[in-house]
């Protein structure tokens, strides 16, 4: 039941995508405080939000997965991967992160090791990979294409350092772009990204938070922040929503040819009809 409701949702807001918003919530480990405040206020506003776990930490038949499953089953929360253990290190002084110069063998292993982990938590598989400082080469793109449940990436899309590997994730995984906290992690500032999402071209997107890390006034920003999407007509969805309205636009595109295919390879045209059965 939960993922037609999420596909005729996904049909619904398929017509326009172009105030679309997903609330990218990074560094799950566990409930407290801050989390808790995070999900009042998002509620408070109406807004759905995306929750990016880092898996080691995590323990079936724990209260966290109780706590998780409900999430879910209220419909305005969906976990995404972020990660097995978020580590970062440096090798002579090249800076290393559990997804970026780590090598294939041990992103293939993360990946493996945080999908598994995620899907018994949940019961389900989950769909939406964020790394850890977003990092993300070539091998990152080879263990996403080697991992079949995926079908989004968040990933800064326009960051040249990363056009090979962005051009070798496979087309069944949409890439969607991030806007990340103004004044360093954990530091949203609504004034700074109001103005900067008049700048951007119109388009999906994903706003980057940190909550754990909120103190009073950078939670006041958050709800500044929510305030602010609903008057300027954004809508906030879920990873698996957007995926279905993607899949629903690419339909479309493939039922009207003469319809001219403008969109970058971020967007519904990466998608294939046959990716989506
Ligand atoms: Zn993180």
């Amino acid at each position: 039941m939960f993922l037609i409701a999420l596909a005729l949702n996904g049909t619904a807001i398929a017509a326009d995508l172009s105030k679309v918003v997903i609330i990218k919530a990074d560094d799950f480990t566990g409930t407290n405080q801050a989390w808790s405040n995070f999900l009042e206020a998002s509620r408070a506003a109406g807004v759905k939000v995306s929750i990016g776990v880092i898996t080691r930490s995590m323990r079936v038949n724990s209260p966290v997965q109780d706590w998780m499953r409900a999430q879910e089953n209220k419909g305005d929360v969906e976990f995404w991967n972020h990660g097995w253990d978020h580590k970062r290190w440096s090798t002579n002084d090249f800076s290393i992160s559990e997804f970026q110069g780590s090598g294939l063998a041990n992103q293939r292993e993360h990946l493996n090791r945080s999908q598994a982990a995620l899907k018994k938590l949940l019961g389900h598989d989950v769909i939406t990979l964020g790394t850890p400082y977003n990092g993300f080469d070539s091998e990152t793109a080879q263990a996403m294409n080697e991992s079949p449940a995926l079908r989004l990436f968040f990933t800064y899309t326009t960051n040249p350092k990363t056009e090979v590997a962005r051009q070798r994730v496979d087309t069944r995984i949409a890439l969607l772009d991030i806007v990340n906290e103004a004044e360093g992690t954990g530091k949203p500032n609504a004034a700074r990204l109001a103005a900067l999402l008049a700048n951007r071209p119109p388009g999906p997107v994903s706003l980057q938070f940190h909550p754990p890390y909120f103190d009073a006034p950078h939670l006041d920003e958050y709800r500044k922040i929510l305030a602010d999407l609903k008057v300027h007509g954004y809508t906030t969805i879920l990873p698996s929503q957007y995926v279905a309205a993607l899949a629903a636009k690419a339909e479309r595109l493939l039922t009207t040819p003469n319809q001219s295919r403008t969109n970058n390879r971020s967007s519904a045209e990466r998608f294939k009809l046959s990716d989506h059965p």
